[in-house]
């Protein structure tokens, strides 16, 4: 059995005291109702110490958005996997396709952030996903296929400690969703190219997460899937009533 992962990416947004306050409304509004679904809030790195301190014996864990592949040294505007560990943090994002889009991060520096990450004991979740053009060309399946194998070259692992997100480019943030049926093919396709990567029974056990346009009302269609685990959700998280409501449609 795997557990559903709800993981909200603020990407930029929230101050500290828009993230602390979050917290507070989100508590009140979850109650004791997310047992068997594991809750993760990534906030920008400003308010990770201090809303993972809040969170803390809330059963809702904190992540981070990034991270660089050094511990430490002269890496100006970078972050360390031991300083967000420090923090409280268990899991953090790499590859979001706007650090890949936005910022140039490539496969190689992806994989780079995987193994230290892994090595540090945080669990990363790999986002991968084609754009629009890339899907009109056919090359879906080959582009996803080979984040996966370049992102994961030379990552050993023999427990699921590594969640991947499917998030089609074109469906982020754009109010156009990937249709359940597309996303579990992918996810299959995902699932299968983990199994030939790690052995079919940790690729059981990994999770696997849709992204792109999640709300309240199509959460279901996506959990309803054998191969989607739960979700990464942008702009939906940030409103607590909302993520709320994600978390109990799951
Ligand atoms: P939206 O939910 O705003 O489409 O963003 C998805 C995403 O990029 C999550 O990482």
């Amino acid at each position: 059995m795997r557990l559903p992962i709800i993981a909200a990416n603020w990407k930029m947004h929230k101050t500290v005291k828009d993230s602390l306050q979050f917290a507070e409304e989100f508590i009140e509004m979850l109650g004791e109702d997310h047992k068997g679904i594991e809750i993760v809030i990534c906030p920008p790195f400003t308010a990770l110490y201090l809303l993972g301190k809040r969170l803390r014996g809330t059963g809702i864990e904190a992540g981070a958005q990034d991270v660089f592949w050094e511990e430490w040294g002269a890496y100006t505007g970078e972050v360390s996997p031991g300083m967000i560990l420090e923090t409280g943090a268990k899991y953090v994002i790499i590859g979001h396709s706007e650090r890949r889009h936005i910022l140039g991060e490539g496969d190689t520096a992806v994989n780079r952030k995987v193994k230290r990450a892994l090595a540090s004991g945080l669990v990363p979740i790999m986002c991968v996903g084609e754009t629009l053009a890339e899907r009109e060309e056919g090359r879906a399946v080959s582009v996803v296929r080979r984040q996966l194998e370049e992102g994961l070259k030379g990552v050993e692992l023999l427990r699921p400690h590594l969640v991947i997100a499917y998030e089609p480019v074109w469906a982020i943030g754009t109010g156009v969703n990937a249709s359940p049926q597309d996303a579990q093919e992918m996810s299959r396709l995902i699932r299968d190219e983990l199994g030939g990567l790690f052995g079919v029974e940790v690729a059981q056990e990994m999770r696997i997460l849709y992204g792109g346009s999640v709300n309240p009302g199509n959460i279901g269609g996506f959990v309803a899937q054998p191969d989607i685990d739960g979700a990464l959700v942008g702009g939906a998280s940030l409103e607590a009533r909302s993520l709320a409501d994600i978390v109990k449609q799951t």
